[in-house]
């Protein structure tokens, strides 16, 4: 039986060599592995398959929203959140889990990130931009979003709105991006600009962020992002997605492997890669 990812596309991913040595330190004879999927068309045949081969699976972009069509039962907090990041496949039925959630929590409280009453700018409307999102909410912050698809952004809000929580659309046009960035205490990139291979790219300009903002970029690969550099020129702090993402990591392998997984084993596993 094996483990693995599912997305498109899957350059980026430090997954599959972050899980396999995880496994054989832990004594398990289970291969983590990369599977692209290139259209959506392709996820339900692909789940009826993978039954038979898979323990489990991580799920990622584009794919978190969609493949909660296709799974026999979703977790709560994954429903809160509305992305589903791992899967478990379990005797005849299809479990729906978000690990995302616990991962940005990490982050936050590894780094000592004030949220209470801060406003925070998530940029991005995937599955990402929810958990962090559903994070920061829970955490006390004002958050609001801003997705280049505004359709996106204002179906995110509505869920949120929803569960009784305020969060605030901002429509993606540089003055209204421009002047969310500067009122924001915390800002969240959530998207995969500046992701590898587009390491030049940022998802702001540098001019719109203030000194005393909190830049956080999910993006992993690279470390240093574009948006990292910018934000560190201008005295920001700076924070990468390496904590959501190994803590992410360590919670899909309780799930599947019903083990506590310790945080520092994968940690640890991460910075020798
Ligand atoms: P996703 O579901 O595909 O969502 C991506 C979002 O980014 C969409 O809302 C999309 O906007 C926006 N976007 C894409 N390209 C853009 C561009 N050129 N300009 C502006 N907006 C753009 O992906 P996801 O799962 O949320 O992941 C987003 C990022 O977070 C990825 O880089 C991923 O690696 C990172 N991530 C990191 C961790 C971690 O553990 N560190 C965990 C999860 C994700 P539209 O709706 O307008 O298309």
């Amino acid at each position: 039986m094996k483990l693995g990812l599912i997305g498109y596309p899957l350059t980026h991913s430090l997954s599959d060599k972050l899980h396999n040595i995880v496994l054989s330190k832990l004594g398990y004879d289970v291969k983590y592995e990369l599977i692209k999927i290139n259209s959506s068309d392709d996820l339900p045949d692909f789940l009826r398959e993978a039954k038979e081969r898979y323990i489990g699976l991580n799920v990622t972009s584009p794919y978190k929203e969609k493949v909660m069509n296709f799974l026999n039962y979703i977790n709560e907090e994954a429903k809160l959140i509305g992305a589903v990041n791992t899967i478990k496949f379990n005797k005849k039925r299809i479990d729906g889990y978000n690990t995302d959630a616990f991962g940005f929590d990490n982050l936050i409280i590894l780094n000592k990130v004030e949220t209470q009453d801060r406003e925070a700018l998530v940029i991005g409307g995937g599955g990402a931009a929810r958990a962090a999102i559903y994070s920061l909410l829970k955490l006390g912050s004002c958050v609001s979003i801003v997705n280049r698809k505004i359709a996106k952004s204002l179906s995110v809000g509505s869920h949120f709105i929803r569960q009784d929580y305020k969060i605030n659309v901002v429509t993606f046009d540089c003055s209204s991006l421009k002047e969310a960035v500067r009122k924001a205490d915390i800002l969240i990139n959530a998207t995969p600009v500046g992701m590898y291979p587009h390491i030049d790219e940022s998802i702001i300009s540098g001019d719109y962020l203030r000194d005393y903002t909190t830049v956080i970029d999910l993006v992993y690969n690279p470390f240093k992002t574009k948006l990292i550099k910018l934000a560190s020129e201008k005295g920001c702090q700076t924070l990468n997605g390496v904590d959501m993402f190994v803590a992410q990591a360590a919670k899909s392998l309780n799930i599947w492997l019903e083990k506590n997984i310790p945080l520092k084993l994968v940690r640890e596993t991460f910075d020798e890669l």
